[in-house]
């Protein structure tokens, strides 16, 4: 069993210079028992170090962006070229232009595209761009799905799909709460519900078209064309945040393995190949609202910096090569096989939903189709499992509805030693 003096230790001094010792919230162990953190050392392809020593395969995927693996040769060569020309001009660069068009090669419905540093600006700008080009203010949006940390999309549901939302965090105020409200994914009867009672209000319905937030939860058929087609007769836009499910499925987003296109779309993680990133676009004629051509103001100091660009497009060449996602596929299926086999044996309550490289396990019976269904997840079991794998070398996130992700540096030898790590785990520890 791996021990983990040194993280402890750097933790408590963590904890004295850095608010709640850590950068994020969701990296903190509170939901799993209140454990020191693992504080890494180094990434190197599938694997992370420790600074004890230790070594994980990593599932975490640094919350997804590093579907290429830690310190990918291809993403490093990239980083250092362009270090050596210059980090950052604040004038335009050949590489954003280079990249635009990769992106739009791949994301048809990227008419026009900005660049921006996180996934929380990326669609807080899809929301102003929206209310621009619409000159309406409300929003509705989906339960347990995450658009980022700007006051409007920290809102939860009211008591029903005709209510306003309450504020989901102190500091939000209750009446950019009001603009918003949440109804249950996958039921198109509360977002009838709610588009009849508000339509003619709605800026934008913004969705998470395969939900990667309460695990990987799939759009049941015909969901997607029924939002699209409701909010358009509404005069409502409908905006995608592909934050996650970009280039994580196929080469392109959700909409290619759907075939259905949003008006909006925002994006961030595994476009910046690692570095910090976010991105917007959409059809031309909304996105001609924002500054310099239209009054919806966007800016950014650090924005398309040559850094990500550069990263970002060694990333999408790693990830154009053939083969990529039907490697990601076969060793996702792999390791949920393996997983659903050790399930059954040690008579474990727990389902399993996977999309190509990524999956979560719910410690419930029921398969999860919405947010309630993954609250559902016995949250007991699933800290006795985490800490149960970092115990034995497994890295995944402290959250029991976050994702499992591959990366491309996986292996099969990577899966068996897993399903051999999670077998010790279930038949010790659970
Ligand atoms: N949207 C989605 C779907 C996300 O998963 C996330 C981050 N988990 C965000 C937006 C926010 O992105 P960032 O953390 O880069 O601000």
């Amino acid at each position: 069993m791996y021990v983990h003096k040194k993280s402890e230790a750097l933790q408590k001094q963590a904890d004295d210079v850095i608010l709640g010792g850590v950068n994020s919230p969701s990296r903190s162990y509170k939901a799993v028992g209140n454990g020191a953190p693992i504080v890494m050392d180094r990434g190197e392809g599938a694997y992370f170090h420790d600074v004890d020593g230790n070594r994980y395969i990593d599932y975490l995927g640094a919350y997804g962006p590093i579907i290429t693996g830690h310190a990918h040769p291809r993403i490093h060569e990239a980083i250092i070229e362009q270090s050596s020309k210059g980090i950052l001009y604040g004038t335009p660069t050949e590489l954003e232009i280079e990249f635009g068009r990769k992106m739009r090669e791949a994301i048809p419905s990227l008419e026009r595209v900005r660049f921006v540093n996180s996934g929380t600006e990326a669609v807080m700008t899809t929301i102003r761009v929206a209310r621009a080009y619409t000159s309406r203010n409300k929003i509705i949006k989906f339960e347990g799905c995450y658009h980022g940390h700007s006051d409007l999309v920290l809102v939860a549901a009211g008591s029903g799909p005709s209510q306003l939302g309450t504020p989901d965090s102190a500091g939000v105020p209750k009446g950019v709460a009001e603009d918003v409200i949440t109804v249950p994914f996958n039921n198109l009867e509360d977002f009838r519900t709610a588009m009849a009672h508000f339509g003619d209000e709605i800026a934008a319905v913004l969705i998470e078209p395969i939900v990667g937030n309460f695990g990987i939860v799939e759009p049941m058929d015909g969901f997607l064309e029924e939002i699209n087609k409701v909010a358009h007769e509404n005069g409502s836009l409908v905006i995608y945040d592909e934050v996650i499910t970009a280039f994580r499925f196929t080469y392109g987003s959700a909409q290619q393995l759907l075939d259905i296109e949003p008006d909006l779309t925002a994006l961030g993680k595994i476009i910046g190949g690692g570095t910090p990133i976010g991105a917007y676009g959409g059809r031309k004629d909304i996105m001609e609202s924002v500054a310099p051509l239209g009054p919806a103001y966007q800016a950014g100091t650090m924005a398309g910096n040559p850094l990500s660009m550069a990263a970002g497009l060694a990333c999408l060449e790693v990830l154009g090569k053939p083969g990529v996602y039907e490697n990601l596929d076969h060793l996702g299926r792999m390791l949920e096989d393996g997983l659903m086999d050790l399930i059954r044996k040690y008579e474990i309550k727990a389902t399993i939903n996977r999309l190509v490289g990524a999956l979560t396990i719910y410690f419930t019976d029921e398969t999860v189709t919405n947010y309630t269904m993954a609250e559902a997840s016995d949250g007991e079991m699933f800290s006795k499992f985490f800490n149960g794998l970092i115990r034995r070398g497994i890295n995944i996130a402290p959250s029991k509805y976050e994702a499992w992700f591959l990366t491309t540096e996986h292996t099969e030898s990577d899966i068996k030693e897993t399903l051999a790590i999670v077998e010790e785990v279930f038949k010790n520890d659970l």
